[in-house]
């Protein structure tokens, strides 16, 4: 079998993580060495991946900006074995990184599937998922629909409640934000309305 690096895209709360642990189960169950790898810019979990009904999942690789993931890998399989790696928040990597990922694929035959936003709340894309639309086997896109009917695009920021449409890409400490998922359409009217 030939190693391949998938990345699935979809808006905020489009049901990722419950998809990586469908695949995680699945492969388990046949029997498969499965890695659960995020970056540690997401806080939310800290070392574990929790699914909607809070169940918590460990992960084998917590990555920081700089930490080399090939590197990382080879290190792990002095001690373990490994067919699978699934990648949770896959934005928030560097293109450096997705690049470890596909040597990961490439010379260690290891399928890398990657699960993150496409874009961030400006509809921009973010460096992890530029560099995985460049260089995956395989996009497959997670697609829901606005209350209107559109497909989802944007994933709006809000704060206080208050839909907002400038910041920066990543939000600093001790800012709370939500986000919620929009058409182009329905976000668009939004702007007009609260981007005053
Ligand atoms: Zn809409």
């Amino acid at each position: 079998m030939q190693g391949e690096l998938n990345f699935y895209y979809g808006p905020m709360g489009c049901g990722k993580t419950r998809e990586l642990l469908k695949i995680l189960h699945s492969k388990k169950e046949d029997g498969f060495y499965v890695g659960l790898l995020k970056p540690k810019v997401d806080k939310k979990g800290e070392d574990h991946i929790v699914s909607r009904d809070n169940n918590r999942y460990k992960v084998d690789f917590l990555v920081d900006k700089e930490d080399n993931i090939y590197m990382e890998v080879c290190k792990y399989l002095i001690d373990n074995n490994l067919d699978f790696l699934l990648v949770d928040e896959a934005q928030f990597l560097s293109t450096k990184q997705v690049d470890e990922l596909s040597d990961i694929v490439d010379i260690l035959n290891i399928t890398v599937i990657c699960y993150g936003l496409k874009a961030d709340f400006k509809g921009e894309l973010f460096e992890g998922s530029k560099r995985l639309i460049e260089i995956s086997d395989n996009l497959i896109e997670i697609e829901r629909q606005c209350s209107c009917g559109r497909k989802k695009i944007y994933n709006m920021r809000l704060e206080n409640n208050i839909p907002v449409f400038d910041g920066n890409q990543i939000m600093i400490d001790g800012v709370e934000a939500t986000y919620e998922a929009k058409c182009r359409n329905c976000y668009k009217k939004l702007k007009k309305k609260y981007n005053k």
